[in-house]
Formats: C-alpha cells, structure tokens, sequence
C-alpha cells in the first residue's frame, strides 16, 4: 500500500512526523508536505509561480508550496504510483465547525478526494503540544486508515478527525458544528502612524448541539465528521424558487447603463 501523508503546519512539525512513523507500519509512506507553516490557506492552488519540489531526508519531500499543491504534486508527479490513501494532519490545533472552510489541513484530504484517491485528515485539538502528544492520535490515525483502505468511502466523501488532548473516551460519528464568532479583529497603530489589523486571537466559543464535532470533543471523544465534495444545500431549493431567480430576464445585462 502506498500512502501520501501531508500537512498544512509545514514538513518539519511533530504531528506529521508522528503520523508518518504510525503509518508506515500500513505501507510504504512518502511525505509530501509544505516547506514551512501554510495554515488557514484552504484549498488554495498555486497557478501563477513555480513550484519546487526537495527531498530533505529519504520519503520527506518539501514544497514551496499549499497543502493543495502538495497533493497535486504527489499524485501527479512525485510518487512513482498513485497512492491508495492521503492523510493530511496531524494538525496542531481542532478543525472544528467552521474551521474547516479555512483548514488547509482538510482542503489537502478534499484535494486528494477530488482526485478519486481515498482521504482523511486528522487534527489534535489544543493549544500547546510536545511531540509525544501526537502518538495517541498517529496510533489512531493507522488504525483508522486500515479501516479506510479495507472499505470503500462514499463517493466523494473524505473524513475530517479530530482527536481531543489526552485519553479519548472513545470514538463519535459527527457532522460539522457551529463557532460563536467574537470580535476577533485587533486595531493597532504602527510606530509611524499607520493603522494595521490582526485577525484572529481571543478564545471563540461555540454551540454545545448534540451529534456535532465540538459536541464530541467537549466531551472527551474522537470525532469522525465525514464530508461531501458537493456543498450543494439540497434543502435550500424549496424556499428559494420562490424567489424567482431563474425567471429574470437577462437579455438587456449586456448594455451599458447611463
Ligand atoms: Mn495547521
């Protein structure tokens, strides 16, 4: 079995050396991975620069590059076969709820997804971390990629773990919680003058709903969230054709208007 382990917290972290080592008990593991931190980048592709591809140490190999790119590359150029699995992670910090949107930890497993190659991507939640904290959730990480390669995942669906700080009580099936969003924009001035922002900092809260991944973390569990390609809202379709969207009229869009 060959596996391509990548990242977006960058190829030299302790998370993804963790998952590497557990999962080359499964096979032949190489590591494709971002040659410095690109977290919060999504599932950005880089089109306008070249890219450059560097093995460091045998099966490491470091892009200048996204976790997306990371992807593409492994499939389609760096590893000698197609893998039979992508896992992304482990990332420093949950991917919860609304996070995923912005992971480039979960954008690299949906790249990989894309591609038709099965994927998951796993997130330690916490602050702060030393390297022997990734072993627990790496451990679970090769136990779940047996399970993975031995069944077939829905089509176009990938999963998003994440494991709680310390002992998990046990494993929970998931779908995609909600953050309480603060004001987490930062106005400073520069020592010229200048006005600069920072965005992010300050502890988000979020709703405690039964069945989702916040949910399962607050309480101690491993969460397995399986996601869809198609963020079609299915549901959606009903009240919005009262809106009368597909009968405007758009012959007369192309003129200009005084
Ligand atoms: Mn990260």
């Amino acid at each position: 079995m060959r596996i391509l382990v990548t990242n977006d917290d960058g190829i030299l972290s302790a998370g993804i050396t963790a998952l590497a080592r557990s999962l080359s008990v499964l096979g032949q593991v190489t590591v494709v991975a971002p040659d410095r931190e690109r977290s919060a980048v999504g599932h950005a592709l880089t089109l306008h620069s070249p890219l450059r591809a560097e093995e460091i140490r045998p099966g490491f190999i470091a892009v200048d590059g996204t976790p997306t790119d990371c992807v593409h590359l492994g499939i389609h150029g760096l590893l000698d076969a197609r893998p039979d699995l992508v896992v992304s992670g482990i990332n420093k910090g949950g991917n919860l709820g609304d996070d995923i949107t912005y992971s480039g930890t979960v954008s690299a497993a949906m790249e990989a997804t894309l591609m038709g190659v099965p994927a998951f991507a796993v997130s330690l939640v916490g602050d702060s971390f030393n390297e022997e904290d990734f072993t627990g959730a790496a451990n679970f990480a090769a136990h779940l990629a047996a399970i993975v390669t031995k069944n077939t995942l829905p089509i176009d669906t990938f999963f998003n773990v994440n494991v709680p700080a310390g002992v998990p009580h046990g494993v929970r099936m998931t779908r995609q919680g909600k953050r309480i969003y603060e004001d987490v924009v930062t106005e400073k001035r520069d020592p010229r003058g200048r006005k600069y922002y920072w965005i992010g900092g300050g502890e988000l809260g979020f709703h405690d709903t039964e069945g989702t991944d916040f949910n399962a973390i607050h309480a101690g569990y491993i969460s397995i969230t399986p996601l869809h390609l198609d963020l079609t809202n299915y549901r959606s379709f009903q009240t919005l054709s009262g809106w009368g969207l597909e009968n405007i009229q758009t012959g007369s869009f192309g003129e200009e208007t005084e």
